[in-house]
C-alpha cells in the first residue's frame, strides 16, 4: 500500500513525497480511510507508530474537502494532548503535511507567555493543538471558544489521566458541541479511558496497535550491575566505549530527578562528553534549545526525566541508557522505545543497584523477558546482581521515601512536584510556574499498567472488548 492509494487531496500528496512518506504506517492504513468516512476512531496506540500523520492527513483533508474555516477566536479541530513537547510535534506536522494548504494552525501550551498564542486565536485556525491547562486558561480569559469545532481528537488519553487532566478534559467536553467527529487515541485502556472513550465516542472504529514488543524485540537490552557510588563512574566507562564502537552514537540518558539530571551533565562535561539536560525545572526555551542540539547533533547526550520518555521523537537515537531506573514499570517501555525507531537498531542499557533490583525484576515480569546481565565492564557489583528483590511495591516506597529526602534535602527538585501545570492557572502549592505540564503529580495504583500487546488487531466498530492486558 502506497499513500497515493488514498484519496488524499494533491496538496497533500506532494507534502507527503516532500517529506519522504511513501509507505503508510500500519495505523496509518487502519485509520485514515476511517477518519476520511468521518467515523469515530478509537486507536490504542503510541507515539513512534505513526499515529499523528494518522490522524492529521484525514483531518487536513476534510477540512479541504468541506471548505471549512473558523471564526476569529475559534477552530474548526481541536486536538488536546498531554505535554507542551507533544502539542509542539503535532503542530510542526501539522505545518508540514499541510505546508501546501491554505490553512492556519495554532498551538498552546503553558510555561510560555499567552501573547503570541491569544494572536493566533484571533486569526480563526483551523487546527488548534493544546494543552488542557492553558487551553481552559485561555477560554477562561474568554480568548478561545469552542463551540465551532467539527472534529476533536484526544491525544494520548492514558497519559492525561497520569497526569492528572480527567477533570480538565471533562471540562473542555463540555464546552464542544455535541455534534462532532471523535478521534481518541491511548496507549493503553485502562478502566477509566474506556469509560471516558465510551462518553467520547458514538460507534467508533478501533484500531490497535502497540509496538512495544516489536520495538523492544529489535531493541539490544543488557543489565549492568553497579553500586550507587560508582554509577557515575561506569554511566562515563559505557559511553567512552560505547562511543569508540560508534562514534555517531546518540545517547539519550534517563534519570529520576531534575538535579540528578544537571549533575550528571556537569560530569559528563569534565569528563569530555557534551550533553544537555532535559527536565521540568527547565524553561521551555531552554528545552526547546536542549533538544534542538541533541536532534542537530551538536551535543551526543541528553539527560532527560520522564519527561522525555514519550512524545520526543529525534531520529537515529542509538542508545537509551536508565542511569535509573523508573519507579513506574511502565515507563522503562516507552523509555527503550526511544531508540530502535523506524526499522533501525538500538541498545537499552539499564545501570541497575541493589536497591532498584525490584524494579528490574517487575519489568522483567511484565515484558516476559529475561534482561541480559552484562558483567564485562569495571564497576561490576556482584552484591548488586546477588541482592534480594523485595515485594515492588515495598520497593517503590522505599524509592519514594528516598526522593522525597532528597527532595526536603534541597537537591534540586523532585521529578514531579506538586501542582506544577501546564498554564498559569494552576496555582502550585510548592512551585509556582516553569514546570513541565507533565510534572503533574502521577496517579497513585495499579491503573496505569500498561499493554504490551505485540500484535495489530483491527474490528470495525465496538468499544466494548478490552484489550488483552499483557505485562504493563
Ligand atoms: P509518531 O508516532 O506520529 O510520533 O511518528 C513517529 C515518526 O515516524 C515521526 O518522525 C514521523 O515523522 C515518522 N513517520 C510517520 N509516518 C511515517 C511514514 N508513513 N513513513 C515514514 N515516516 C513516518
Amino acid at each position: 500500500m502506497k499513500f497515493t492509494d488514498f484519496p488524499l487531496d494533491s496538496k497533500i500528496q506532494t507534502a507527503l513525497t516532500k517529506v519522504g512518506y511513501e509507505t503508510p504506517t500500519p495505523i496509518q492504513e487502519e485509520a485514515i480511510p476511517f477518519v476520511l468516512q468521518k467515523r469515530d476512531l478509537l486507536a490504542i496506540a503510541q507515539t513512534g507508530t505513526g499515529k499523528t500523520a494518522a490522524f492529521c492527513l484525514p483531518i487536513l483533508n476534510n477540512l479541504v474537502e468541506n471548505k471549512e474555516k473558523a471564526s476569529a477566536k475559534k477552530t474548526k479541530t481541536l486536538i488536546l494532548t498531554p505535554t507542551r513537547e507533544l502539542a509542539l510535534q503535532i503542530y510542526e506536522n501539522l505545518v508540514l503535511y499541510g505546508q501546501n494548504l491554505n490553512q492556519k494552525y495554532a498551538v498552546i501550551f503553558g510555561g510560555v507567555s499567552q501573547g503570541r498564542q491569544v494572536q493566533a486565536m484571533q486569526k480563526g485556525p483551523h487546527v488548534l493543538v493544546a494543552t488542557p491547562g492553558r487551553l481552559l486558561d485561555l477560554i477562561n480569559q474568554k480568548h478561545i471558544i469552542l463551540d465551532e469545532v467539527s472534529t476533536f481528537v484526544l491525544d494520548e488519553a492514558d497519559r492525561m489521566l497520569d497526569m492528572g487532566f480527567m477533570n480538565d478534559i471533562k471540562k473542555v467536553l463540555k464546552l464542544l458541541p455535541k455534534e462532532r467527529h471523535n478521534l481518541f487515541f491511548s496507549a493503553t485502556m485502562p478502566k477509566e479511558i474506556e469509560t471516558l472513550a465510551k462518553t467520547i465516542l458514538k460507534n467508533p472504529h478501533k484500531v490497535e496497535i502497540t509496538p512495544e514488543s516489536t520495538t523492544v524485540e529489535r531493541i539490544q537490552q543488557s543489565v549492568m550491575y553497579v553500586d550507587k557510588p560508582q554509577k557515575t563512574d561506569l554511566l562515563v566507562h559505557v559511553l567512552k566505549e560505547k562511543t569508540k564502537e560508534n562514534p555517531k552514537m546518540k545517547t539519550l540518558v534517563f534519570v529520576e530527578m531534575k538535579h540528578v539530571a544537571n549533575r550528571i551533565t556537569e560530569t559528563l562535561a569534565k569528563s569530555g562528553i557534551s550533553s544537555a539536560a532535559i527536565h521540568g525545572n527547565k524553561s521551555q526555551g531552554a528545552r526547546q534549545r536542549a533538544l534542538k542540539e541533541f536532534t542537530d547533533g551538536d551535543v551526543s547526550v541528553l539527560v532527560a526525566t520522564d519527561i522525555a520518555s514519550r512524545g520526543i521523537d529525534v531520529d537515529g537515537i542509538t542508545h537509551v541508557i536508565n542511569y535509573e531506573l523508573s519507579n513506574i514499570m511502565e515507563s522503562y517501555v516507552h523509555r527503550v522505545g526511544r531508540t530502535a525507531r523506524a526499522g533501525k537498531d538500538g541498545a537499552a542499557i539499564s545501570l541497575v543497584t541493589a536497591d532498584e533490583k525490584s524494579y528490574l525484576k517487575g519489568i522483567e515480569e511484565a515484558t516476559s523477558q529475561k534482561i541480559p546481565v552484562d558483567r564485562d565492564h569495571p564497576h561490576h557489583s556482584e552484591d548488586a546482581e546477588s541482592a534480594p528483590t523485595t515485594s515492588v511495591g515495598k520497593a517503590k516506597a522505599k524509592m519514594e521515601a528516598e526522593r522525597k529526602a532528597n527532595r526536603r534535602g534541597g537537591g534540586g527538585g523532585g521529578r514531579r512536584p506538586q501542582g506544577a501545570a501546564s498554564g498559569g492557572r494552576h496555582k502550585s502549592k510548592k512551585k509556582a510556574s516553569g514546570s513541565s505540564s507533565s510534572d503533574r503529580p502521577k496517579r497513585s495504583g495499579g491503573a496505569s499498567k500498561r499493554s504490551t500487546t505485540s500484535k495489530k488487531t483491527s474490528s470495525s466498530s465496538s468499544d466494548s472488548k478490552r484489550p488483552a492486558r499483557r505485562g504493563y
